[in-house]
């Protein structure tokens, strides 16, 4: 198999050729259209200097446009019993790497230090399993890992989440992780047809340049996030009520209500209408009064 697999027939062809028959249980939503799959590469601007670790291979139809421009793809896939699969759709390439596990599990920096030479920053392109979006966008962008941009296909409602700004439906602790840590741009919207089988929700291509400079002082980013998850535990439930259900007890009303205070920030707001600077500043002020 050495022809590209991105159309509907070829796809078809490539997984009645190996008897693979798809899970939805693990994402699996293969794209067959040649025109998103070079908008994606052209998106992540990758080119022969490139190192591009992509999440979830699948049968390959992305692998393969990567491969072709990449210095070196390396991919990490979940389920086994792709390996046959890939080996036929990839043996025309010579710089794929691939990885069987769950990328939230796999030490995915001690295979980037395998794979790289040192002082590499990967770009991290994928048609993201959607069932397991946030995780992997949030281990990717606070995971330490040496990326520089990625781009990856995503539902577009959680696509909207990302740029949402405060006081929006959609604004949550995600939105917060990505803007704090990172430039979003929502590239295209895709139809659910270009995939096989066709998901039940629509798509799209977002692409995060991580920030060499963050976008506002953090001192413990770990607690900052901790409060930020905290206040969101239930958005009906103003600020004070999450804080003391979700981060520190009842007993310590008085301390929430005076960092608050500093903070100039109304206990009676709910999380979801708090810019990133004023959780920022909350953040500090509670971490003085940590015991
Ligand atoms: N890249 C292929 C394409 O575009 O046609 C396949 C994309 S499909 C939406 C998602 C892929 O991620 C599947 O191959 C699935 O087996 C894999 N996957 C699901 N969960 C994973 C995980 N936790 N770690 C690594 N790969 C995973």
């Amino acid at each position: 198999m050495n022809k590209r697999i991105s159309s509907p027939k070829r796809m078809q062809d490539v997984i009645r050729k190996h008897q693979f028959t798809l899970k939805k249980s693990l994402g699996q939503n293969f794209l067959i259209d040649e025109n998103i799959l070079n908008n994606i590469a052209t998106s992540a601007s990758i080119d022969e200097n490139s190192y591009v670790l992509e999440i979830g291979p699948g049968a390959g139809a992305l692998t393969q446009v990567l491969a072709g421009r990449a210095k070196k793809v390396i991919a990490v896939e979940i389920d086994r019993r792709l390996e046959a699969v890939l080996a036929d759709t990839l043996q025309d390439f010579d710089n794929v790497s691939i990885h069987f596990g769950d990328v939230l599990e796999l030490d995915v920096a001690q295979i980037l230090a395998q794979e790289c030479p040192p002082g590499t920053s990967v770009t991290v392109v994928a048609n993201l399993p959607y069932y397991v979006t946030t995780p992997i966008l949030m281990k990717l962008l606070t995971g330490g890992l040496p990326i520089k941009t990625i781009v990856v296909m995503i539902q577009k409602e959680v696509a909207s989440r990302l740029q949402a700004d405060p006081g929006e439906k959609s604004y949550g602790s995600l939105s917060i992780a990505v803007q704090y840590l990172a430039e979003a741009k929502i590239v295209m919207t895709v139809p659910k047809t270009v995939f096989v089988p066709q998901p039940n929700v629509d798509s799209a291509v977002i692409r995060l340049d991580v920030r060499p400079q963050k976008k506002i002082r953090v001192d413990d980013e770990a607690f900052f996030f901790k409060v930020v998850r905290a206040s969101f535990a239930q958005r009906r439930k103003t600020l004070l009520n999450n804080l003391m259900n979700n981060f520190w007890s009842k007993e310590r009303k008085n301390d929430l209500l005076a960092a608050m205070e500093t903070a100039q920030i109304d206990p009676r707001r709910r999380g979801e209408t708090l810019s990133i600077e004023e959780f920022a500043a909350l953040s500090s002020q509670l971490q003085k009064m940590k015991e």
